[in-house]
């Protein structure tokens, strides 16, 4: 399947067609940094598909951060109006209760499957998996700052290579279950065809707006996190929502605490688990039209419904199989999203914002927590060997075991015989 992304990245460069618009390099009063300009008459599409009570529900409960979405949304009996562009404003009819249209959107949730006949042997059979492993690594490790050194033998932890490495044993696992596993990304390599220097002209008009001088390293940094930590993610939702079109995403990451000087990191005894799903929009991101618009889109296309139960089930597995604590978040941009599960919380992130399907964004092991570290360097082996006075089996493959088992409970449980 691999080959299959490759190609159709190699028909989007015959085409020409460009990544971005000169829009997108400019700043944009009201949008984030190189968003695509929201066309809101794709949400005529769900007139008269949520009921009210859902609608308001979910803004509460999930998107919204305390009350923050009605600055921007105000809700009648029938109707809602939504902030559009500008001072546009959309009419959103709600569904009588008794509604069964359903959201137009291109993802299945487990019940809209067809039937499968073995489903022990093939529970995920015919089921559309996009794999997204975090970061970039390789040589482009540093400037994402997802890279340490290792005091001792000297191994380089490189966060963007574990996802890869992960992604690799997760997709053999996934297909012997009957999946059709995409690689989002297959190489150690950015999924764009831009580099840094292409945002420069960009980076100039953000430093210029936040009141410096744009130039030197200012201007370097500015241009490399337009690069990799924005542009490359909706390049993958590109690919993602307009090529692969699949019933899930699994965005695979490793966890960090602060480790300060790369060259000299800080090793922690903490380690823990966390799985995100989106929501928790503040008052600050809902200003901005992107924001608006692609929580609506997830609302009204019903994705938490479908994200939710899915994201416990992987939690669930995850814990089980790596056995880490939870992890606790103090800050208010994140906020747990099920009472009976204190591994998933809600979080608006670029990529389960972009990414218009049901998305389980993971967040185990810190990575600079010596006994991660001492498994990091031990490789990836067949079986378990002692490690830190415990037999473990290797990093990568606990961890593609622990998805493959949430994902194989899932849809046991969810979809038809
Ligand atoms: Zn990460």
């Amino acid at each position: 399947m691999a080959l299959l992304v490759a190609a159709l990245l190699l028909i989007g460069k015959g085409c020409n067609r460009p990544e971005l618009t000169p829009e997108q390099l400019t700043l944009r009063p009201g949008l984030s940094t190189l968003a695509i300009q929201p066309d809101w008459t794709e949400l005529e599409d769900y007139q008269q598909t949520i009921p009210r009570r859902i609608f308001i529900e979910q803004l509460s409960k999930i998107y919204s951060q305390d009350e923050a979405w009605r600055s921007v949304i105000e809700v009648h009996e029938d109707y809602a109006d939504i902030r559009g562009r500008g001072k546009e404003r959309l009419r959103l009819r709600f569904a009588k209760t008794n509604s069964r249209k359903k959201p137009p959107r291109y993802w299945r949730s487990a019940s809209e499957l067809p039937g499968v006949t073995n489903l022990k042997k093939a529970p995920l059979s015919g089921l559309r998996i996009a794999i997204d492993p975090g970061h970039i690594g390789g040589q482009w490790a540093q400037m994402e700052e997802r890279w340490y050194k290792g005091k001792r033998e000297g191994t380089d932890v490189k966060e963007g290579e574990l996802t890869l490495a992960t992604a690799k044993v997760l997709e053999r696992k996934l297909e012997a279950l009957g999946a059709e596993v995409w690689l989002v990304r297959d190489k150690l390599e950015p999924v764009t065809n831009l580099r840094p220097a292409d945002f420069e002209p960009l980076a100039i008009q953000v430093l210029k707006q936040r009141g410096m001088k744009p130039g030197g390293i200012p201007l370097r940094k500015e241009s490399e996190v337009l690069f990799y930590r924005s542009h490359e993610i909706r390049r993958r939702a590109q690919i993602i929502n307009t090529e692969i079109k699949p019933d899930i995403v699994l965005c695979l990451h490793f966890n960090a605490e602060a480790w300060g000087n790369p060259g000299s990191p800080q090793l922690v005894a903490r380690n823990h688990l966390h799985l995100l799903i989106n929501g928790t929009y503040s008052a600050g991101e809902l200003r901005l039209e992107d924001n608006r618009f692609h929580l609506l889109k997830r609302l009204l296309q019903r994705t938490h419904d479908e994200e939710l139960p899915l994201n416990r089930a992987v939690a669930e597995a995850m814990a089980e199989e790596t056995g880490l604590p939870p992890y606790i978040y103090t800050t208010n941009n994140a906020r747990q999203a099920d009472s009976n599960n204190r591994y998933i919380y809600a979080r608006n992130l670029l990529a389960n914002r972009v990414y218009h399907c049901p998305v389980v964004f993971l967040e185990p092991y810190v990575m600079n927590n010596p006994e991660v570290y001492q498994r990091v360097v031990a490789g990836d082996y067949s079986n378990k060997r002692e490690i830190a006075g415990k037999m473990r089996k290797s990093l990568i493959r606990e961890y593609a075991d622990g998805v493959t088992e949430g994902l194989r409970r899932y849809y046991s449980q969810a979809r038809r015989q």
